[in-house]
C-alpha cells in the first residue's frame, strides 16, 4: 500500500500540506480502495496565483481520475482554498517536454542578465520539475520511465530493441545512423527511443541528448522565428550528441521545418553524433518529405516494430499488472491477451480500466469483469473516425471556419465549436487528450478536459443542445460508416 507522503519530499511544505488536508477530505468521500487506486500516486507540484498543479503518473492514468472524480476533486481542493482556486494537472509523460528549447535558450542567450537572479531562478525551476541541482544545463527532455529493463523483448520488436542496445553502447559510433524505427500506433517506438537516451544519459551524463516530439520541433521552430532567434534554435540543436526525434511523420508538408532539419541533419551527421528517429511509415511511404531527407533517413538502419504475439502480450500484462500492484490471474491475463491483439497501449488501457472498475465497486477482479472490460475496449474502438472529419462536419453545422477553431480565437461561436468538436473527438475517437490538443492549435490536455466537462455539463441542461449534439454525432457516424 503506498503512503500519502508518497515522493512529495520535495515540494514546498505548504503545497504538500494542502495536497494533504484535500486527500482527507477526498478519502472521506470515496471508497478505501479507489482511494489507494488512484489518489496516492498523485502529487502536488506547486500552489501559486490561485493554480493548484498535481502530476499524475500517465496521461491515461489522467483521463480516469478527471473522467470520475474531478468532482470529488475540485469540491475538496475547494474546501481547503476556496473556491478561486483552480486545478491544473501534468503528467510525467509530460512534464519532460515542456519548455526544453526555451529553457536552453534561456541559459544560452541571456548570459549577460544578472547572474544571481537568474541562478535562483533556475535551482528553483529544477527544484519544481524534480531534477537534481547538479544535473547539466540541457535537460534532456527523457522520461525515466522509458528503460530498457522495462522494455519485453519479443519477435516483433527484436531487431530494433538490438540496434537500440548497440546504439547505446556506441552513440555516432555504429553504422546505425541515422536509426529510424516505424511501426504503427502505440507498439513501443517512443519507449525504445527514449531508453537508448536514457541509458546514454545515465552511463555519461555530460553527454547532450535531447528528445523531442516533431510536432514540438515545429512549434520551437515557428516560435524562434518569430522571436528572432531562428539560429539560437539551430544552434541549440545542432550542439547535440544525440538528437532524438519522435513521430517524424508529422514533418510531411512541413518545408520549412524540413529544411531547416536538413541542416541540422547534415550538420550532426557528418560529426558523427548520433541521429534517432520514429515515424509510423518506413521513409519511402513519407508523402510529402523532401527527397533528400528520405534518402538520408536510408543512410543507416531502418528497422520496424510489428505487433506482439501472444507470448510477448502475455509477458507484457504479467510485468504491468505488477507495476500497477494488481492481484490478478493468469488465466485472466491469457484472456486479455489473447483478445487484444493490435497495440500494447491498449493492453495497458485494458488493465487499468479493469483495476478502476474493481476498485469502484470494491469486487475481486473476476473473468467476468475481465470479459466486459475486452468487450467494451473492442467495440468502442472506432477508428475511421478522425479528429478532422469531426472538426469538418462541426464546423459545418455551426457554420465557422475550420480555421478558426483551430486558432486561438475566442469569439463565441468559434469556442462553442471548438469545445463541442473536442467533446466528440474525445467520445468518438481513441485520441489521447493530448492529442486531441494537438489538432485545436496546440492546446494542453488541462483546456480539453475543461471543454469536455462544460459540455457534458450544457448536455442534460438544454434539451435544444442536446438535439443539437446528438443531430452532430449522427451525421459524424454515417459519414464514417
Ligand atoms: P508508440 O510510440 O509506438 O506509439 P509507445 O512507446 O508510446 O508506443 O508505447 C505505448 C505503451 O506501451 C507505453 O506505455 C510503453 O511503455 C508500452 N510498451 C510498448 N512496448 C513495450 C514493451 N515491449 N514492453 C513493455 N512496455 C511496452
Ligand atoms: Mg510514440
Amino acid at each position: 500500500m503506498i503512503s500519502l507522503d508518497t515522493g512529495i519530499e520535495n515540494v514546498r511544505p505548504n503545497t504538500k500540506k494542502i495536497w494533504h488536508d484535500c486527500l482527507k477530505l477526498i478519502k472521506k468521500k470515496i471508497p478505501a480502495i479507489t482511494f489507494n487506486t488512484w489518489f496516492a500516486p498523485i502529487n502536488p507540484i506547486k500552489h501559486e496565483n490561485d493554480i493548484l498543479l498535481l502530476e499524475l503518473p500517465s496521461l491515461l492514468f489522467l483521463e480516469w481520475v478527471t473522467g470520475r472524480y474531478s468532482s470529488v476533486i475540485t469540491s475538496s481542493v475547494e474546501e481547503v482554498l476556496g473556491s478561486k482556486t483552480k486545478i491544473e494537472y501534468v503528467t510525467m509523460d509530460e512534464k519532460f517536454q515542456d519548455d526544453l528549447f526555451t529553457s536552453a535558450l534561456r541559459t544560452q542567450t541571456e548570459k549577460a542578465d544578472a547572474e544571481k537572479k537568474e541562478r535562483t531562478l533556475e535551482i528553483e525551476l529544477k527544484k519544481e520539475n524534480g531534477f537534481k541541482k547538479n544535473e547539466p544545463t540541457v535537460l534532456s527532455n527523457l522520461n525515466p520511465k522509458y528503460t530498457f529493463e522495462n522494455f519485453i523483448k519479443g519477435e516483433g520488436n527484436q531487431l530494433a530493441r538490438a540496434a537500440a542496445g548497440a546504439i547505446s553502447d556506441n552513440p555516432g559510433g555504429t553504422s546505425f545512423n541515422p536509426f529510424f524505427i516505424y511501426g504503427g500506433v502505440g507498439l513501443g517506438k517512443t519507449h525504445l527511443i527514449q531508453a537508448i537516451g536514457n541509458k546514454i544519459k545515465n552511463d555519461d551524463p555530460k553527454k547532450r541528448v535531447i528528445y523531442v516530439s516533431s510536432d514540438r520541433f515545429t512549434v520551437e521552430f515557428v516560435e524562434s522565428i518569430q522571436a528572432n532567434k531562428a539560429n539560437d534554435f539551430s544552434n541549440f540543436y545542432r550542439s547535440m550528441d544525440v538528437l532524438i526525434i519522435d513521430d517524424v511523420q508529422f514533418l510531411t508538408g512541413k518545408e520549412k521545418t524540413q529544411d531547416l532539419f536538413f541542416h541540422i541533419f547534415n550538420a550532426l551527421h557528418q560529426s558523427g553524433r548520433q541521429i534517432i528517429l520514429s515515424s509510423d511509415k518506413p521513409p519511402k511511404d513519407l508523402k510529402g518529405m523532401d527527397d533528400r531527407l528520405i534518402s538520408r533517413f536510408n543512410w543507416g538502419l531502418n528497422a520496424d516494430i510489428q505487433p506482439p504475439d501472444l507470448e510477448t502480450r502475455i509477458a507484457i500484462l504479467t510485468k504491468k499488472s505488477k507495476d500497477y500492484g494488481m492481484d490478478i490471474s493468469q488465466d485472466i491475463l491469457e484472456f486479455i491477451a489473447t483478445n487484444i491483439k493490435s497495440n500494447i497501449r491498449e493492453l495497458e488501457g485494458c488493465l487499468i480500466k479493469i483495476l478502476a472498475d474493481a476498485s469502484l465497486t470494491s469486487k475481486e477482479i473476476s473473468i467476468e469483469l475481465a470479459k466486459k472490460t475486452v468487450r467494451e475496449i473492442s467495440t468502442s474502438k472506432k477508428v475511421d473516425i478522425s479528429i478532422e472529419i469531426i472538426t469538418k462536419i462541426v464546423c459545418e453545422h455551426f457554420n465557422v471556419d475550420v480555421n478558426k477553431v483551430r486558432e486561438k480565437t475566442r469569439k463565441k461561436e468559434a469556442v462553442e465549436a471548438r469545445q463541442v468538436a473536442m467533446y466528440l473527438s474525445k467520445e468518438l475517437t481513441n485520441s489521447s487528450l493530448k492529442t486531441i490538443g494537438l489538432h485545436f492549435g496546440g492546446r494542453d490536455h488541462s483546456t480539453v478536459i475543461h471543454s469536455v466537462n462544460t459540455i457534458s455539463e450544457m448536455i442534460p441542461n438544454s434539451k435544444l443542445f442536446k438535439e443539437k449534439v446528438d443531430y452532430i454525432k449522427n451525421k459524424i457516424e454515417l459519414t464514417c460508416s
